[in-house]
């Protein structure tokens, strides 16, 4: 299975990525979690991407892209991209890329939500740095809190969800990303779902339209 999760931040992509890996045998692929890897690492890579990610800004598509290509190699049975692409130039480039290697894309789910709702699960949202596992302060809190419920280990909230740094990265979204919307519509990929229900609502619906899509 080959799917993009495209959506704002804190529509639930990733928290959707997590349970559904399983179900489909492929891994979640999130461009954020290997940007903050290398930020954390200091490699090269996160240095040239750190002052974009500390603005709410995306890092240059061809900084995106290069990650991207080197990761699918990982991953020749089918991913769950989430965070990538975010822009018409990505989304190009990863048409050529999966074009290179024979893949076909089966599905690009949209996460649907509101802006208030967003701000608002943003900035409840603490996650394992070390595993990418997602909780959330009121929805999906930890046993105790800051601790992770399976390695005991702290959890982190991420310094661009703060609410002036999440306010930007929506207008980042809205100017950069949702256009692929269209472009995806238009390649008849495209599934919305509404991502305002409860986790496992929203599991149920991208598991009927994408068993939809993909018998199309
Ligand atoms: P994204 O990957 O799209 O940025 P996340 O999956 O990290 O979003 O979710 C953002 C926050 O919202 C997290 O704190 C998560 O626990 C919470 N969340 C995710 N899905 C839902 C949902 N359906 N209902 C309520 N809260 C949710
Ligand atoms: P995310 O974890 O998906 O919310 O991404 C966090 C930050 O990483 C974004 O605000 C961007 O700065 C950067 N980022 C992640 N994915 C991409 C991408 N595909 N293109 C450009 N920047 C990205």
């Amino acid at each position: 299975m080959r799917l993009i999760f495209l959506g704002p931040p804190g529509a639930g992509k990733g928290t959707q990525a997590q349970i559904l890996q399983e179900r489909y045998g492929v891994q979640q692929v999130s461009t954020g979690d290997i940007l903050r890897a290398n930020l954390q690492q200091r490699t090269e890579l996160g240095t040239i991407a750190e002052t974009f990610m500390r603005r709410g800004d995306l890092v240059p598509d061809e900084v995106a892209v290069r990650m991207v290509e080197t990761e699918l190699d990982r991953h020749p049975n089918g991913f769950i991209m989430d965070g990538f692409p975010r822009t018409i130039a990505q989304a190009e480039s990863f048409d050529a890329l999966l074009e290179r290697k024979g893949w076909r894309l089966d599905a690009v789910v949209l996460f649907e939500a509101g802006r208030e709702a967003l701000i608002a699960r943003l900035s409840g949202r603490w996650t394992n740095p070390r595993t990418g596992r997602i909780y959330n302060a009121t929805t999906s809190p930890p046993k105790r809190a800051g601790i992770d419920d399976e390695d005991g280990g702290p959890l982190v909230q991420r310094d661009d969800d703060k609410p002036e740094t999440a306010e930007k990265r929506l207008a980042v979204y809205e100017k950069q990303t949702a256009p692929l919307v269209d472009y995806y519509r238009r390649r008849g990929k495209l599934v919305a779902v509404d991502a305002m229900q409860p986790v496992d609502r929203v599991t149920e619906e991208i598991v009927a339209k994408i068993g939809a899509a993909a018998a199309a």
